[in-house]
């Protein structure tokens, strides 16, 4: 791999010594990314007792010459850097020069590699920062590194391993990972006897999406394809303050920039109770950056309740000089140079492609009511991930955050069930008795034999499972269930759809709509209504004044912690302004008082359209039910309200044939 060079202290001084090898996971990472910074296409890990009494990976990459491979335990020593100034546009995983020394200095160490521009190999064997052996042997090309007994002579990092399971787990999760970002390389993972990962290359991450985690979770996944979006950067000339701060261009970079995003991300129906099934990808590096985090989350802003999380695989590519990974000890935080450039990118992409896919949930037969936010997994569920997971029951013992904290139900893919409405469900008050929707037991497997004919159904009347909600415009609605409830028949099987939240979608992206044309429509009072503010509440209103003017809320100052409203959008009637104005002040100072505008502007626009929605327990006639249906269908995301509850549940053709025994 050329000729190892001492680093310079600007990277060194970043790192506390030791904070590279923190646990069994940490040493797998950085041999991982030695491998593949290797160039290696089949890489094979083995694993014993969570990672703590061996840890071997072998790989097929260039290897090492002699020199090289003693040099490398030298600290701060490198290949993979000819200058400093390459510090700001880094290619490779690997920069520092710093993890094979540590991980010898607290293991018993075995690094056997050749080039292929020698004849035989070399044998060096460290333990505890000691160099004990270094030979020459005869031996195939590539590396294999063990590393036994880790932190044999540090006691007190000993103490804080978790249990075996938990640090296998975490072993796994990382080897798969970067196993999707590498469809086109082998990974073998073994825990002893047990084969916890054997992919073999593929041509496209969607066949190794489908090798790691199965069909099913695949259907529950949206790909983004390749979008990319080009930034311009500032002349040479634009001194960085103007342009963009700490980057200035020089004369011989290119003009622009260009970003690509690929990948997978749930459907909003999938809902984590955290963000660990949120795996992002800068330049192949897995990460976990904030920036990204938060414009995945603001994609699914009024898709989803605010405390649940999608699961996404998210590949960004950039050129490297745009992300400085020189941030972190573990390389697992990255800073961009024009991060809200990344962030709007990202999260538009993703809101684009919510919308193209428009995805409805699908009634589920085996729907409990007491489902709630699916427990969050590292991975989508799978046979794959069950298996980890359940290796991660065995102790009994699942751990802090970066683990599941409850297993999946057992058995198969389960069903992504409805939510119940969140609470406090403050605007969903059933004066009724509580709903009973039993469609009777689930569908029990597959029937080996029909039982009895009772009339054939033609297979060509069955259409085929159709995801978008396009169907809704040609349903027929059949009535309501409790006031509340519209049943409709369409052209694929029964539809249910809650006629407030429906509503409640069309008058936002109505009210949307007109907020961006600078066309609210807005109604004089008779009156002006005068409203008595909080201290916190008139901070507030005095910061999204604008905001409301430009949303149709006409108001002034008028006195003392006191204002009078003029005017108000036209979909709100007076009874409800009250309520409204109240309702956007209170969401103002709590999620909203860091929003960025476009999160305030969706909120108050989502405040005014569910107080105008019909509500429940209200009867319609059946051309109101036509018309809600029609409108609904007309939307860009009729899938769930705009504070994240799902709008229409689905009963296919197919689901309905069988719950009868007929397919
Ligand atoms: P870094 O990856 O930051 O350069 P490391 O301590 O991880 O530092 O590795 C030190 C050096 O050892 C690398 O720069 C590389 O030259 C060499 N090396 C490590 N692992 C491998 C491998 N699997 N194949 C080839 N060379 C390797
Ligand atoms: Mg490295």
């Amino acid at each position: 791999m050329g000729r190892i060079r001492i680093l310079p202290d600007q990277v060194a001084n970043k790192i506390a010594a030791g904070e590279v090898v923190e646990r069994p996971a940490s040493v797998v990472k950085e041999l991982l990314e030695n491998s593949l910074d290797a160039g290696a296409t089949d890489l094979r890990i083995e694993v014993e007792s969570g990672g703590r009494r061996l840890i071997r990976i072998v790989d097929d990459g260039c290897g090492m010459l002699r020199d090289d491979a003693l040099l490398a335990f030298e600290r701060h020593a490198t290949s993979k850097l000819r200058d400093v100034k390459d510090l700001v546009s880094i290619a490779t995983l690997g920069f520092r020069g710093e993890a094979l020394p540590s991980i010898g200095s607290v293991s018993r160490l075995l690094l056997e590699t050749r080039s292929a521009e020698e004849t035989t190999g070399t044998r060096i064997e460290i333990a505890g920062g000691k160099m004990l052996r270094c030979e020459e042997a005869a031996l195939g090309g590539g590396t294999s590194i063990t590393v036994r007994d880790l932190f044999y002579n540090v006691p007190a990092r000993r103490k804080f391993l978790r249990t075996e399971q938990t640090e296998l787990a975490h072993i796994a999760s990382l080897v798969t990972h970067y196993s999707l970002a590498h469809p086109d390389k082998t990974f073998l993972l073994h825990s002893g006897p047990t084969e916890l990962l054997h992919v073999t290359p593929v041509a496209t991450l969607e066949e190794r999406v489908y090798q790691v985690f199965g069909s099913q979770a695949l259907e529950n996944l949206v790909e983004i394809g390749v979008r990319e979006r080009e930034m311009f950067l500032p002349p040479p000339s634009v001194p960085p303050s103007q342009g963009v701060a700490e980057y200035q261009r020089e004369p011989d970079d290119p003009p622009t920039r260009i970003f690509r995003l690929t990948g997978f991300f749930s459907r909003p129906q999938v809902q984590k109770a955290n963000r660990n099934s949120i795996f992002i990808f800068v330049n192949r590096r897995l990460i976990r950056d904030r920036l990204l985090m938060h414009a995945l989350g603001s994609a699914y802003h009024n898709l989803m309740p605010a405390s649940s999380y999608p699961f996404a695989l998210l590949f960004l590519e950039c050129d490297p000089a745009e992300v400085d990974v020189n941030v972190h000890p573990s390389k697992t935080e990255v800073r961009f140079r024009h991060g809200s450039f990344v962030h709007d990118f990202v999260r538009d992409t993703i809101r684009e492609r919510l919308v193209e896919t428009r995805p409805a949930p699908s009634f589920s037969p085996a729907a409990s009511s007491a489902a709630a936010v699916q427990p969050a997994a590292r991975l989508p569920y799978s046979e794959f991930s069950q298996m980890i997971e359940d290796v991660g029951q065995v102790s009994g013992q699942v751990s802090e955050l970066p683990e599941a904290p409850e297993a999946p139900p057992a058995g198969d893919l389960p069903p992504f069930v409805l939510r119940p409405a969140p609470s406090p469900a403050q605007r969903l008050d059933f004066s009724a008795p509580p709903l009973e929707v039993a469609p009777g037991p689930p569908p029990s497997g597959k029937l080996s034999r029909r039982l009895d004919d009772h009339g054939e159904f033609p297979p060509e009347a069955i259409p085929p499972p159709e995801m978008s909600l396009s169907v809704l415009s040609d349903l027929r609605p059949l009535g309501q269930i409790h006031e509340s409830f519209i049943v409709a028949a369409g052209r694929d099987g029964l539809w249910i759809i809650d006629q407030h939240v429906a509503h409640e979608r069309i008058l936002f992206e109505q009210v949307m709509k007109q907020r961006a044309a600078g066309r609210v429509e807005v109604q004089r009072l008779l009156m002006p209504l005068v409203l008595t503010l909080t201290p916190e509440q008139q901070i507030d209103y005095a910061r999204i004044a604008d905001e409301l003017r430009a949303s149709g809320f006409e108001t002034e100052p008028f006195g003392n912690r006191t204002i009078a409203v003029k005017a108000a959008p036209a979909a709100v009637s007076a009874a409800d302004l009250e309520r409204v104005l109240f309702e956007i002040l209170e969401t103002a100072e709590g999620e909203l008082r860091n929003a960025s505008l476009d999160d305030l502007r969706r909120g108050i626009c989502a405040s005014i359209a569910c107080r105008a929605a019909i509500k429940i327990n209200t009867r319609l006639d059946a051309s109101k039910m036509a018309w809600l249906l029609h409108a609904l269908a007309e939307t860009d995301c009729p899938m769930s309200c705009p504070h994240g509850r799902p709008i229409a549940m689905h009963y296919s053709t197919r689901e309905i044939l069988k719950a009868f025994h007929r397919i």
